[in-house]
């Protein structure tokens, strides 16, 4: 069954000859019953605003706009694709707005009313550094209630991943920190025109009104980043990039000099970064 009276994805993109450009990560997904299900990951949008980013010829914005959300906010750079869009948006009148903008140039927040969903087919070359934006923003709680977001599998593994996982590391910590994490749906390369050469996967992200454990952001971020770019070393020798004698602020946060980054939980990196404020 059609989720809405547009032509077919196919047709739209053939008729404003959208003809996909790598340099801009332009992979779409045509079947709008997929992203219709995309869109249901992301929970009850009746009454949310919803930040997209990369709408392209639409296919995820009308999945969206099927399923319910109360306003889209769009941000698309190519605008070629802004004709396309204008169409759908006529067919939901006040429901979608359009911004032909870089995502990482815009601040989104001010056309935006709580609550906020974001939900987005990303852009591979720019998906996780908007994603670490929306994770390390200036105050918390952040302007979105959750972030359904579409990356290539390798980096929602890293998202989702906990300790001891090879995949675990600065994103997973950062991730988990203050959010609950999920994989939602993997999605094959064939369900994209063109097909991708990595498989993908939906990633949903829940941001929780305080953090699991308490920690100075900057902190918990230089220590992390300390630990993990030298992952294989132990901490007391990864540690020194930040601090003289690692072993006390170890030794405070109950941690073991030799302990290695991928080994250590959440808890433990926050207890570090608290035992390094206080040193
Ligand atoms: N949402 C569409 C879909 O699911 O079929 C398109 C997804 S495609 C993977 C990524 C989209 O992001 C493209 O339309 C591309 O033009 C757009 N894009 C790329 N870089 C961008 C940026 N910096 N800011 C905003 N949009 C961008």
């Amino acid at each position: 069954m059609a989720i809405d009276a547009l032509p077919p994805l196919r047709d739209v993109i053939a008729r404003h000859d959208l003809r996909a450009r790598k340099s801009l990560g332009q992979n779409f997904l045509l079947d709008l019953n997929l992203t219709a299900k995309i869109a249901r990951q992301a929970g009850d949008l009746t009454g949310h605003d919803v930040l997209e980013i990369g709408p392209g010829p639409g296919g995820l914005t009308r999945g969206l706009l099927a399923e319910g959300a109360r306003r889209v906010v769009a941000l698309e750079k190519d605008d070629r694709c802004l004709p396309a869009l204008a169409e759908v948006a006529a067919a939901y009148p006040g429901q979608l707005h359009v911004e032909n903008a870089d995502a990482l140039a815009f601040d989104a927040g001010a056309h935006l009313n709580g609550p906020v969903k974001v939900v987005a087919n990303l852009p591979y070359n720019v998906g996780t550094e908007l994603l670490i934006r929306w994770l390390t923003p200036q105050a918390w709680p952040p302007f979105w209630d959750s972030l359904t977001l579409m990356f290539q599998r390798e980096v929602a593994q890293r998202i989702v991943a906990a300790p001891g996982d090879k995949h675990y590391g600065r994103l997973a910590i950062l991730a988990n920190w203050r959010c609950d994490t999920a994989l939602a749906m993997a999605i094959p390369p064939e369900a994209f025109t063109p097909a991708p050469k990595v498989h993908s996967a939906v990633v949903h992200i829940t941001a929780r009104a305080e953090p699991k454990y308490p920690a100075r952001q900057k902190t918990l971020e230089r220590v992390v980043a300390a630990a993990f770019n030298q992952r294989r070393k132990m901490l007391r020798s990864s540690l020194k990039k930040i601090h003289p004698a690692p072993e006390g602020i170890l030794q405070d946060a109950g941690i073991a000099p030799t302990a290695r980054a991928e080994e250590i939980s959440i808890e433990g990196f926050c207890a570090l970064a608290r035992a390094l404020d206080a040193g």
